[in-house]
C-alpha cells in the first residue's frame, strides 16, 4: 500500500507542477490520507502536511502524533512541536526551506479557518488555491484497490437490502435508526460503521430527498425511502430502494416506480467511457419526463463516491466531464410528491473499458423482501 500512496503522491506533484503551484498545504482529512496513508480527525492542533512540488512532502504535526505518523504513513519526513511552542514557526522554517513565501500554494478544500488564517499570517507575500485544483482530478479515477473495497462495500449494502431489519415489531420512521433496527443493517451485514445517517423517509417523508428519520408511525401501505451505506476499508457503499413494507400502496405509486426505475436503468445504461457526465443525468432525467414528473425530479442524477460519500463527477447538467475507467459515481434519479410520497432508486457504478459495471445489484422491486 506505501506503494500506492508514494505513486499518488508522485503524480500529484506532477500535476503541481502543471498547475503552477509550489506546494499543496492538507490537514486531516479524506485528501491527507489519499496521500499520506494517515488518518485523522482534524483537532485544533496544528498538523499539516506539506507537499512540495518537487522535494519529498513534510509532516508538521504535535509532539504527540510523531510515533503514530511514523508508523502509519511512507512519509519519513516528520516535523514536530510541543504543546507551549508555536507551530506557525515551524511552519516558517518549513516555508523557508522550500522557498514558499512568495509561491503558490493549495490548501485542503476543507480546511479550518483556524489554519488558513495561520498561513496567511506566516506567509503574507503568498497566494493560495484549492487543492481540488490537483487532487479531485486523481481521486475520480480510482486505483484497482480503490474499487475493489467499493465493490465490497457495495456487497453490504445488498446484503443489509436483503435483510433490512425493518420487517418485523414497530414499523416507526425510525424503525432502522435505533437500537437493532439502526446499525444492524449495514454494519452487521459486514461493515465497519455507517457511512452517513440511514434515511428513512415514510409517506410524506420521502418527498423530502434528504429527510434524515423521525419517529413518524409508517402506515400501512406507505412507501418508504431507505438510503443507506457502510464503510469498508474507508469506502462507503450508497445505495438506496424505496419498498412498501406492508399493505396496498399509493394509487400512483407503482406509475412512479416504474418510472424512476426505468430511469436509473436508463442512466447506468448511458454510463459509459467517452460520454459527458451531463449526458448521464439526461438520459435518466427524459424517462422521467416522458411519464410527465420532469419537476419532481428536483436533484441531479449522481455523485461521485470514494473516500468521500459525495465528490466527484458529479452527474448534472452543465458537467462537460468525460467519464474515464475507473470513475465510480451512483445513479440516483427520483420522484417527490410533496405530502404524498417519494420514490429514489440508487445504484453505484463503476465505468470500465466496456460501459460500466454495477456496484450494487440487490433487487429493485419495490416489494418488501
Ligand atoms: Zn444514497
Ligand atoms: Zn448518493
Amino acid at each position: 500500500m506505501t506503494d500506492a500512496f508514494a505513486e499518488r503522491t508522485r503524480r500529484c506533484q506532477q500535476r503541481l507542477d502543471a498547475a503552477d503551484a509550489d506546494a499543496l498545504v492538507l490537514f486531516p482529512s479524506t485528501n491527507l490520507f489519499y496521500l499520506s496513508g494517515f488518518r485523522e480527525h482534524p483537532g485544533e492542533r496544528h498538523l499539516l502536511l506539506f507537499v512540495p512540488e518537487d522535494d519529498d512532502p513534510v509532516f508538521v504535526v504535535p509532539d504527540m502524533y510523531g510515533e503514530q505518523i511514523a508508523d502509519e504513513s511512507w512519509i519519513s519526513d516528520v516535523r514536530t512541536w510541543s504543546d507551549g511552542e508555536d507551530p506557525l514557526s515551524l511552519v516558517e522554517s518549513v516555508a523557508d526551506e522550500f522557498g514558499l513565501h512568495g509561491g503558490h500554494l493549495l490548501v485542503d478544500d476543507r480546511m479550518w479557518a483556524l489554519f488558513t488564517q495561520g498561513l496567511r499570517r506566516t506567509l503574507p507575500d503568498a497566494t493560495f488555491g484549492l487543492a481540488s485544483e490537483v487532487l479531485d482530478h486523481l481521486r475520480m479515477r480510482k486505483d484497482g484497490g480503490e474499487i475493489e473495497a467499493l465493490r465490497t462495500a457495495g456487497e453490504v449494502a445488498d446484503r443489509a437490502r436483503r435483510n433490512p431489519g425493518t420487517r418485523r415489531g414497530r414499523h416507526r420512521d425510525d424503525g432502522v435508526r435505533t437500537g437493532r433496527r439502526d446499525r444492524s443493517p449495514t454494519v452487521d451485514a459486514g461493515g465497519d460503521e455507517l457511512a452517513f445517517d440511514t434515511i428513512v423517509g415514510s409517506g410524506p417523508n420521502g418527498a423530502k430527498p434528504h429527510h434524515g428519520y423521525g419517529d413518524r408511525e409508517i402506515g400501512y401501505g406507505d412507501p418508504v425511502v431507505l438510503d443507506f451505506g457502510a464503510f469498508v476499508g474507508g469506502y462507503p457503499g450508497d445505495q438506496t430502494r424505496t419498498v412498501v413494507f406492508a399493505g396496498d400502496p399509493p394509487e400512483r405509486y407503482e406509475e412512479v416506480h416504474r418510472a424512476v426505475l426505468e430511469a436509473e436503468q436508463a442512466g447506468v445504461e448511458a454510463a459509459q467511457s467517452g460520454v459527458t457526465a451531463e449526458s448521464v443525468d439526461r438520459a435518466a432525467r427524459e424517462v422521467i419526463e416522458s411519464y410527465g414528473y420532469g419537476d419532481e425530479f428536483i436533484h441531479r442524477t449522481g455523485h461521485g463516491v470514494g473516500l468521500d460519500v459525495h465528490e466527484g463527477p458529479y452527474i448534472v447538467e452543465g458537467n462537460d466531464l468525460e467519464l474515464e475507467p475507473g470513475m465510480v459515481f451512483s445513479v440516483e434519479p427520483g420522484i417527490y410528491l410533496p405530502g404524498e410520497f417519494g420514490v429514489r432508486i440508487e445504484d453505484l457504478v463503476v465505468i470500465t473499458e466496456d460501459g460500466c459495471e454495477r456496484l450494487n445489484d440487490s433487487p429493485r422491486t419495490w416489494q418488501a423482501l
